[in-house]
Parts: structure tokens; C-alpha cells; sequence
């Protein structure tokens, strides 16, 4: 019998799933057999497509718009959830942004916030929602989607690397926190993924070379290579697993520079 992931009967929220990693996450977890909730700030016409792409897959999917970083947004998203599909077994906190460029001490600490709120405070409001409906049911998994940037400093994004070096304790110390209870929290960190949120730096091709150069592997990532490994991750097959990154970055954390001396 051919070894399968399986999440048939589970009910998964994934933020920010109008593109890029999100979009890849919700159709793997669907391919799986999970209902999905695909959550989008803004960009409702392409979340109206994940969402028509995996019910004409045969899958099951309704859409829900919400600001990850409003209490109230969050919690009316979880409430759709319980409405449609029913109390959420699996949460991906995906939605994130990098900011604006800014180096300390000339910037704008508004630009700073707005940083911490998406990425930090968005994810911690999803998952208070989402344990408090996988503690009755003694079961769930929560993977938090960090960066290569929760070990790797980043010249002027001071706010990035910081909120995902916090989202990455913020998963150690939830999974202590829930591990009695049989859910499990994981950070997954992707390296340099082909997405909208770098094109600039893969739609240039001198910016494209000087980032290959930072990827042992002869490639960027691609969204299937984040999608394939967090719905192994959510399934029965990691069951084991909790607490700790999953770096998916082709060996950028092996700092490739160092092959020719230090
Ligand atoms: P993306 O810009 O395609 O996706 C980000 C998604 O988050 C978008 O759908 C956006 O609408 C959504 N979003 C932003 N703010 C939101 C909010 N307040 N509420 C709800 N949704 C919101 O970029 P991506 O590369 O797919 O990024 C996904 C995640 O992966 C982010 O957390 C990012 O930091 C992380 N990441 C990406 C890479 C990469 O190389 N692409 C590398 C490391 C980490």
C-alpha cells in the first residue's frame, strides 16, 4: 500500500491564502482531504478562485475575508469556520509581510508596528482562537510560517526578522503550553520562495544572481516545495514532531559563501 497523507475530516484555516505560500498550503491540505478556509485581507477576486480551484477539484472551501491583525476580524473568521465547516483542526498562520526597507533611527515606527501586528500579533490572535477549539477535541496541529530571517539578521527589516524570530519562540512556547493536550506547534521557515512578495528581487536578473548565490541548491524554491512539506507536517506522519523550525530552503542556512574558504 502506497504510504498517503491523510487529513480527511479535518477542518484547516490558512491566512493570507489568496497567493503565494498560502495558496499552495490550502490546495495541498485540500489534496489531503481537509476542508479549508481560504482568508484573504484584500484580494478577494483571487481568493474567490483558490476557493472555486479546490471545489472543482472535488474538494471543500469557503472564503472569508479578515485582517489578521484585528481581534474582531480574527474571531469572526474562526466563527465561519465553526458555521460551515466546523471547529478548526489545523491552522496555518501564513499571512505576512516584509515592510518597507528602513534602517533604525531613520524611519518611520509606524512602518515598524504595522510589521509586528501582521506577523507577530496576527498569528498569536489565530492561535488563542484556534486552541480553544482543539483543546476540547484533545487534538490539532498550528504551524506558524516564519523565515530563514528568524536566525539570519536582514540589513533594514529590522521588524521582519524580529517579528519572526518572536513568532518562532511564540511556537515553542504554545506547543509546551498544548503539547498535554495533544496539539502540536510547528514553525516552518522557507527560504527564497518564488512568490509575489520577492519578485522584485527574482524578477531582476543581477538581484536574482547575487540570491542564487546565497541557496546551496542551484534554485529558488518554488510554493509546492512550502505546500508538500506542511501537510506532511499537519499529518499523522509527524505525529511526533512539535516545537521546533523546519527550515525548507534549499540549504540557505548552510551559508554557501563559506564552500570556497572562510
Ligand atoms: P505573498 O505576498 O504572496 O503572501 C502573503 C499573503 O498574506 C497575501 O495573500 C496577503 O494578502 C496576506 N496578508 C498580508 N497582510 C495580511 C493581513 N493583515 N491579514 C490577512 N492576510 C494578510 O507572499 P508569500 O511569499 O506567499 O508569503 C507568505 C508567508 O511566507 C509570509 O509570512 C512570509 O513572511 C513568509 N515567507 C516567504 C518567503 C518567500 O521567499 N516567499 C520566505 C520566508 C518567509
Amino acid at each position: 500500500m502506497a504510504l498517503e497523507i491523510n487529513l480527511k475530516g479535518k477542518v484547516a484555516v490558512v491566512t493570507g491564502s489568496s497567493s503565494g505560500l498560502g495558496r499552495s498550503i490550502a490546495q495541498f491540505l485540500s489534496q489531503a482531504g481537509a476542508s479549508v478556509v481560504i482568508n484573504y485581507r484584500k484580494e478577494k477576486d483571487k481568493a474567490d478562485e483558490v476557493t472555486q480551484e479546490i471545489i472543482q477539484g472535488g474538494g471543500k472551501a469557503i472564503c472569508v475575508q479578515a485582517d489578521v491583525s484585528k481581534k474582531e476580524d480574527v474571531k469572526h473568521l474562526f466563527e465561519m469556520a465553526d458555521q460551515e465547516l466546523g471547529p478548526v483542526d489545523i491552522l496555518v498562520n501564513n499571512a505576512g509581510i516584509d515592510g518597507k526597507r528602513q534602517m533604525c533611527g531613520d524611519d518611520d515606527p509606524d512602518e515598524w508596528e504595522r510589521v509586528i501586528s501582521i506577523n507577530l500579533l496576527g498569528p498569536y490572535y489565530c492561535a488563542r482562537e484556534a486552541v480553544k477549539r482543539m483543546i476540547p477535541k484533545k487534538s490539532g496541529v498550528i504551524i506558524n510560517i516564519t523565515s530563514d530571517h528568524e536566525f539570519v539578521p536582514w540589513s533594514g527589516y529590522s521588524a521582519y526578522s524580529s517579528s519572526k524570530a518572536g513568532l518562532s519562540m511564540f511556537t515553542k512556547t504554545l506547543a509546551q503550553e498544548v503539547a498535554e493536550n495533544n496539539i502540536r506547534v510547528i514553525s516552518v521557515a522557507p527560504g527564497a520562495i518564488k512568490t509575489p512578495i520577492n519578485r522584485d528581487v527574482w524578477g531582476n536578473p543581477d538581484s536574482l544572481a547575487d540570491l542564487l548565490k546565497k541557496v546551496a541548491m542551484p534554485r529558488l524554491g518554488e510554493v509546492s516545495d512550502i505546500g508538500s512539506v506542511v501537510a506532511f507536517l499537519c499529518s499523522d506522519l509527524a505525529s511526533y514532531v512539535t516545537g521546533i523550525t523546519v527550515p525548507v530552503d534549499g540549504g540557505m542556512l548552510l551559508y554557501p559563501d563559506f564552500k570556497h574558504g572562510g
